[in-house]
């Protein structure tokens, strides 16, 4: 149902650890005139000019990104639950390497109700924190049971109800397993839609509902995880790939990067590099 992971969390779970703090934003004064030019148009943008901004950059993203998936591995909504709760705070490599074993062992919501606790905790222990995410799956499995007949269930309402299992974990459930639009708002998302003035919310919660107004429902789950894919591989939060970005011409928060193609191109990670520095040389923004 899903492909093979990189890099951390597009879902971490109810977030029980507080994400690094992004660096600072680089000061005005230091920044090049050409910067300096865009911060000032984007203090003038309109509301309008805003949503048209914000969906361009969007049709770009899907074009640098024609494949997006969510990156750990699942077969069921209930995988994807543990999974989820699983990455918060690892990378979702690390929980794609511990799952197989686990899933294998507890196949469904009772399996983890009656778990037992010593036994569970070794299973997750690679992905950190395993005490209290072992608490999450337990009582996700006893919540399951005696409210959903064992099942996940596919509204938001719902699914927040679920220990271990916050807005972003629900978004990314519905997301992936059932098909309905949701936006995931983890520590890449919110560092880049900042970046790129679409909000300057900080609270994931009010980040979500920003973002929504801009962008279509339709495109919010292919959205989330384009933004996450860009914010891994080419906007990096100490040193983002400018001078190699399909977003730059509509990025207000171009040069805070090398700006050279040469310079920033050593920046791009990822299966996709060539495809990406191939658009960037052909000024595909
Ligand atoms: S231009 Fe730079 S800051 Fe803007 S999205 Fe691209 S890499 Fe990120």
């Amino acid at each position: 149902m899903s492909k093979p992971a990189t890099l951390s969390s597009s879902a971490a779970a109810n977030d029980p650890v507080t994400p690094p703090a992004d660096p600072p934003a680089e000061e005005e004064s230091v920044r090049s005139p050409r910067s300096r030019r865009r911060a000032a148009r984007r203090r003038e943008e309109t509301r309008l000019g805003l949503v048209r901004r914000a969906r361009r950059m969007n049709r770009t993203l899907a074009v640098a990104f024609p494949e997006v998936w969510c990156e750990l591995d699942f077969r069921t909504p209930l995988e994807l639950a543990v999974a989820t709760i699983l990455s918060a705070q690892c990378t979702d490599k690390r929980v794609n390497e511990v799952t197989p074993a686990l899933f294998a062992r507890y196949q469904s919501a009772r399996d983890y109700a009656e778990a037992s606790r010593t036994e569970l905790e070794e299973f997750i222990r690679p992905t950190g924190f395993y005490r209290n995410k072992a608490t999450s799956l337990m009582g996700l499995g006893q919540a399951l049971v005696e409210k959903f007949d064992g099942d996940v269930p596919h509204t938001l309402d719902e699914l927040v109800t679920l220990p271990g299992v916050g807005r972003k974990t629900a978004n990314v459930i519905l997301g992936n397993a059932f098909g309905v639009p949701g936006l995931t708002v983890d520590t890449h998302f919110g560092r880049l839609v900042r970046r790129w003035a679409w909000t300057a919310e900080t609270d994931p919660v009010k980040v979500e509902s920003a973002v929504a107004d801009l962008i279509e429902k339709k495109e919010w789950t292919l959205l989330s995880h384009r933004v996450i894919f860009h914010g891994r591989r080419v906007c990096h939060a100490r040193k983002p790939a400018c001078g190699a970005c399909v977003l730059a011409r509509d990025c207000p928060s171009y040069g805070e990067g090398p700006t050279s193609l040469e310079e920033a191109a050593a920046l791009v990670r990822g299966p996709e590099t060539e495809h990406l520095l191939a658009l960037a040389r052909k000024g595909v923004s």
